[in-house]
């Protein structure tokens, strides 16, 4: 200030000094307004979160106000129902918080259920009488949901066998944000039915995996709303245990050189067992979570109907579950297990498709080569691998029967053949139900009517 008053002196030099004072006063005070107007007339800014408006007694409610200027005074959250209020935060703060965050939950007996508002009102430290400058207040309304879903079972009878596939028709008290059946870490979503029930309407294909003994099966339907309140329900069901076969892969050096050289990323500085060893451990599992994403990509309805069609005059070489090893110079050398069919007919024999459905991928998929993936509906899908051409696209619609490509030898195949699998939101499950007619109609389509 001094080099600046210094320099103007000197250039008013005429004038007198009062009158130079006067000026540096009037140049201070201007100053010191633009700095007060930056200052304090920036009132706090309050951020309400979450935007969606159902909160469960366990939803967490943030607020966070920020002021650049003199910082926060004080910080008062109200809940505002029926025209009472409910003081849900009350803080104050030394001077020069420039933004503070508090989160909280709702207790039930303050705010009953039903609509309320949030009131956030917020006050800096300035000092300076700008009226409302220094105050914020911003309001937001909710609605409180504090009662989970009820979940009401609608099929009485379930029958399963270990490996096989299970449906089950539900109601619930309310729409869900999340519901499905839960058997250990799978996750089998169940979709909402349009329909006049004055309940919501839901059905779940799920499993009982062929990896999960019977005295380990211990499926449960859970549904969360959109308040965050979660329910589980046990239902009846009866399980059959299944013994699955054993069977062994001679592996010989002619294989390998003709199947992995089709593969990418596989690291080449091993041997040749190594670089097959990788494809089928590695490349395997990143293969088998790409069904888990294609099972999400499913329609909420049944696209199908009848039994599924089977690949015709083919023999089966190889069953659902088959515990295989894999044997190289007379010694195991992996082990995996094989979850599907191996449907061997002519070379090249047209392959239709199991039954009405919506194309969710054709292309080269890792182990299974060429391969195509059918969505049925509800998270049911067909997967028809090793194929030697591929004759649809994603999205396509595709009927019972319709040829979708043909067999051959892509992929980790010795010969020759169609891999079929069926997959029920990533889990594969066993196709041969899916071929009869009588366990069709007594565990799913009976269950509709
Ligand atoms: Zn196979």
């Amino acid at each position: 200030m001094s080099k600046e008053s210094n320099s103007l002196i000197p250039r008013k030099g005429g004038r007198r000094f009062p009158l130079a004072l006067t000026a540096i006063i009037i140049v201070l005070a201007l100053g010191a307004g633009i700095f007060l107007l930056f200052r304090d007339t920036e009132p706090p800014v309050i951020a309400i979160t979450p935007d969606n408006a159902d909160i469960g007694e366990q939803s967490p409610i943030t607020v966070t106000v920020a002021d650049t200027g003199s910082g926060l005074e004080s910080l008062t959250v109200k809940g505002v129902q029926d025209g009472k209020e409910i003081e849900l935060l009350a803080k104050t703060f030394a001077t020069g918080r420039k933004e503070v965050s508090e989160t909280f939950t709702l207790n039930k007996g303050r705010i009953k259920e039903g609509p309320f508002d949030i009131i956030v009102e917020a006050r800096d430290a300035s000092i300076y009488p700008f009226g409302a400058a220094g105050r914020a207040r911003t309001e937001k309304s909710y609605r409180f949901d504090a009662t989970p879903p009820r979940i009401y079972v609608q099929s009485h009878t379930n029958n399963l066998n270990q490996g096989g596939s299970g449906f089950l028709v539900y109601t619930l008290s309310e729409e869900a944000k999340e519901t499905g059946i839960r058997v250990g870490d799978r996750f089998f979503p169940a979709y909402l039915q349009p329909g006049s029930s004055d309940r919501p309407l839901y059905y779940c294909m799920f499993a009982h995996p062929w990896d999960v003994s019977v005295n380990d099966y211990k499926p449960f339907i859970e549904a969360s709303d959109a308040a965050g309140n979660s329910a589980k329900r046990h239902f009846n069901f009866h399980t059959n245990a299944r013994a699955f076969r054993k069977d062994r892969i001679n592996l010989s050096t002619s294989f390998m050189e003709r199947t992995i050289p089709e593969f990418k990323g596989v690291p080449t500085d091993g041997s040749l067992l190594d670089q097959y060893l990788y494809i089928n451990n590695e490349i395997r599992k990143q293969n088998r979570a790409r069904l888990v994403e294609f099972g999400k990509e499913t329609r909420s309805n049944m696209l199908w109907s009848g039994t599924f069609k089977r690949l015709p005059n083919a023999a089966n070489r190889a069953r659902f579950a088959d515990s295989r090893d894999y044997m190289f110079q007379g010694k195991k050398v992996d082990h995996q297990t094989h979850l599907g069919l191996d449907l061997a007919s002519l070379r090249h024999a047209p392959v239709p498709a199991g039954n009405d459905g919506r194309i969710v991928f054709a292309d080269f998929l890792g182990i299974y080569g060429n391969v195509v993936v059918i969505d049925h509906g509800l998270g049911l899908q067909t997967l028809y691998a090793h194929l030697s051409s591929v004759d649809v696209n994603p999205g396509d619609p595709v009927d019972r029967g319709d040829v979708i490509g043909h067999t051959g030898t892509t992929g980790l195949a010795g010969g020759d053949h169609l891999h079929y699998g069926v997959i029920v939101s990533g889990t594969p499950v066993q196709p041969i139900e899916w071929w009869d007619t009588t366990w069709i109609k007594n565990n799913v389509t009976s269950k509709l009517e």
